[in-house]
């Protein structure tokens, strides 16, 4: 589904991604830990070419996306991608801030659009809050409105980028609870995350990352109960 080929990033000086080869399959769940700096993010943002590689491919669905010849719009519209904070737009509904999306790309007709957002706020337990405006929710209930945004393009893979970092500690359950629920539907999902539980529990893979390479990957168990690699063994000491 996803497959990423000996990509290369830097800033200046700075190589951010030191050749980084991944591949996603379908309905796998991929959870990415590593340090502060070692280039989660920017690897995420390169799956949607919200920053351009320097070198290296990502196909989508068979897709390169760093082909000119390939829509990168069309692409983006099968990548779900949810930030630590949610940008959701202020002065629409909640429901308009899911149906937007789908409708101005002619992915859905108005009333489809609606059918659809009621059906992925059910699912994220927010059914209630349609007719509201983002700043009466609290940031729990923002960042299930952005999964459900970000669901209404049905998309064939979900990107997380910390989504539960920004929350307070009461909040990141209902937000987890969503994702689980996800995973278990079978989505597509890789997710940057600093909750170790959520990772031990629901990841098919987990992929340490440090100074912009993948150092060890592989099973929850092999990663967090027998790490190999003293980079592995020394964050995780520091995290767990
Ligand atoms: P964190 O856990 O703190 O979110 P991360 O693993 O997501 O970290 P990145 O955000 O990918 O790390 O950053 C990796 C490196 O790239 C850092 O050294 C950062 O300073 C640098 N970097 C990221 N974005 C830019 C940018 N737009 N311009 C210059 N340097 C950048
Ligand atoms: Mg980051």
């Amino acid at each position: 589904k996803v497959q990423v080929k000996d990509l290369h990033k830097s800033y200046g000086n700075n190589e951010v991604l030191q050749g980084i080869n991944l591949n996603v399959a379908p309905n796998e769940v991929v959870c990415m830990i590593g340090p502060s700096g070692s280039g989660k993010s920017t690897f995420l943002r390169c799956l949607n070419r919200l920053e351009v590689p320097n070198s290296g491919h990502v196909y989508v669905d068979g897709y390169d996306i760093a082909d000119p010849k390939v829509n990168i719009n069309k692409v983006r519209e099968n990548i779900g991608m949810v930030f630590q904070h949610f940008n959701l737009f202020p002065n629409m509904s909640v429901l308009e801030n899911i149906t937007l999306a789908p409708t101005q790309l002619g992915k859905a007709s108005k009333e489809e659009a609606k059918r659809d957002a009621m059906h992925y706020l059910e699912l994220v337990g927010l059914k209630s809050k349609a007719d509201v405006t983002p700043q009466t929710l609290s940031g729990g209930q923002k960042q299930r409105v952005a999964i459900a945004r970000a669901l209404a393009m049905k998309p064939d893979v979900m990107l997380f980028d910390e989504p539960t970092s920004a929350l307070d500690p009461e909040m990141v359950g209902d937000v987890l609870a969503v994702m689980k629920r996800l995973a278990k539907e079978g989505m597509t999902m890789i997710v940057v995350t600093h909750e170790m539980g959520f990772a031990k529990q629901m990841a098919d893979r987990v992929v340490f990352f440090h100074d912009g390479n993948i150092r060890e990957q592989g099973t929850p168990e092999k990663i967090f109960d027998h790490p190999q690699h003293p980079d592995t063994k020394n964050f995780l000491d520091k995290v767990l």
